[in-house]
């Protein structure tokens, strides 16, 4: 290293939410801070988030009943999150202006409606403690300490330096790497990270596509694109919808989103892993009740009641109280009953089919879609390499890691965010120190 330049306390890898919280918060307690992004703008993905909208975080201020949402991963993070939770992170976005509003199942926006809002938040946080922001530098890869003969004796392994693409290499006593998973590769996670700590010795998990639309092979459900039900319970069966009970693997109820492919929505994306691993092993079929606050008696009445008040009605006009029209309409023309027939004329046999139809409607899976229309990616940097307390790496002393670049398996609903809001501030924290 020559005189002139500059030695960073801390340089950190990628401008996404990890990143700048990390940035901000070790500029905050006095650190001199580089942030290194590839793109020629920050945040690219925090502003497609929540449909550009930005579910910050979810609204669950008991920890453990929070972490409870990690499975097996949650266990991880108790230390992490109690230096900085869900109430200090809705704080932290209160105290720098951002007001929020909590919608269904806890989940916080902007007042604004806009991500543009927590980008904001995030980047006046990094001005404020004067970050050094360097966009359109990709880094190509980062130097350990046996790349440096003058430091060999230097028993402990460290980061001596970051090398960008074109050969420029910016020296620094820690390292952040907040450089995101696979999903979306488009904004700029492209995964870059994982071939340079695989390289150091970290153990990645193949990250796949998580949370992700499923494309279905039924045409109907195509038409329907654009459509939400809001309460629909999903039976996912393996090998066919002719076995006997044993073969459902899992249900679930919430709303479903018709896609011109398939099926979305939170209730699908969190579904998409497990349906995922079942494809590997068979065909996967999923069994939908359109209607679960009707059991078969209570619809029956219901269909009986309906046809009753409309029975000069024809049938395919009839269906519009239970469901969106377009749903009633897909519905109408798989229950095999002549759309003209008028409601009186109706049999007890074609309206028992269509009960067994409103219930059980058969769609079935084709694949998940891939990294492109991913929310997250699962895999990533083994949580067993981290010391959660401060977000370090196990192997080397003065290597941080944070946000999405972790195997932290989480469902939709600002999970994933409030993972990089945590493990962002904790590491600002403890690099600063
Ligand atoms: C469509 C969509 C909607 C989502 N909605 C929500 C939501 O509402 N709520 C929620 O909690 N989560 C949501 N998520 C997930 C959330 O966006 C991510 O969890 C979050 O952005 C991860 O932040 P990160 O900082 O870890 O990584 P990223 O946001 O992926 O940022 C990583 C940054 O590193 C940069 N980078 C990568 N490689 C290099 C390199 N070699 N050199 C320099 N820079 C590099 C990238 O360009 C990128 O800017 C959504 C994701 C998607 C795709």
């Amino acid at each position: 290293m020559t005189p002139k330049e500059t030695l960073w306390d801390i340089a950190i890898i990628g401008g996404g939410p990890a990143g700048m919280i990390a940035a901000g918060r070790a500029a905050e307690l006095g650190a001199k801070v580089i942030l290194i992004e590839k793109n020629a703008t920050l945040g690219n993905k925090l502003l497609i988030s929540g449909g550009g909208r930005c579910n910050v975080l979810n609204a669950e201020f008991d920890t453990r009943k929070l972490l409870e949402r990690f499975k097996g991963d949650g266990k991880y993070l108790f230390s992490t999150f109690s230096q900085f939770g869900v109430r200090d992170s809705l704080e932290f976005f209160h105290a720098h202006g951002m007001e929020t509003k909590i919608e269904n199942e806890n989940r916080v926006f902007p007042v604004s409606d806009k991500s543009q809002s927590v980008l904001d938040v995030l980047i006046s946080y990094m001005k404020k403690g004067a970050v050094t922001v360097m966009l359109d530098s990709p880094v190509s890869e980062i130097i350990t300490i046996d790349d440096k003969s003058d430091s060999i004796d230097n028993k402990e392994k460290k980061i001596t330096g970051i090398k960008l693409k074109g050969g420029k290499i910016i020296n620094t006593k820690s390292v952040i790497i907040a450089t995101g998973g696979t999903s979306h590769p488009e904004t700029g996670s492209t995964g870059d990270a994982y071939a340079w700590l695989k390289k150091i010795g970290h153990a990645i998990v193949t990250p796949t596509p998580s949370l992700v639309p499923i494309s279905v092979k039924d045409s109907w459900v195509k038409k329907l694109s654009g459509i939400t039900l809001p309460d629909v319970k999903v039976k996912v069966l393996l090998d066919g919808v002719k076995q006997d009970i044993a073969a459902s693997r899992f249900t679930k109820k919430g709303k479903i989103l018709f896609t011109h492919v398939g099926l979305s929505g939170p209730m699908i994306l969190n579904m998409s892993k497990e349906i995922g691993e079942l494809l590997r092993y068979g065909d996967v079929t999923l069994l939908l009740d359109l209607l679960p606050k009707y059991d078969h008696a209570n619809l029956n009445l219901k269909l009986q009641n309906i046809f009753k008040e409309n029975d000069k009605k024809k049938f395919k006009n009839s269906l519009g109280e239970l469901l969106p029209a377009s749903m009633a309409q897909a519905v109408v023309e798989l229950s095999g009953i002549d759309p003209e027939i008028i409601c009186n004329a109706i049999s007890r046999e074609e309206r028992l089919n269509l009960i067994s139809l409103l219930k059980t409607i058969i769609v079935h899976v084709d694949k998940l879609l891939g990294a492109d229309k991913a929310i997250i990616s699962s895999g990533g940097v083994a949580l067993d390499e981290v010391d959660f307390k401060t977000m370090r790496s196990r192997l080397f002393s003065n290597l941080y890691l944070v946000g999405d670049i972790l195997n932290i398996d989480r469902p939709s609903g600002g999970f994933s965010l409030q993972i990089c809001w945590t493990t962002g501030y904790v590491a600002g924290t403890h690099s600063a120190k």
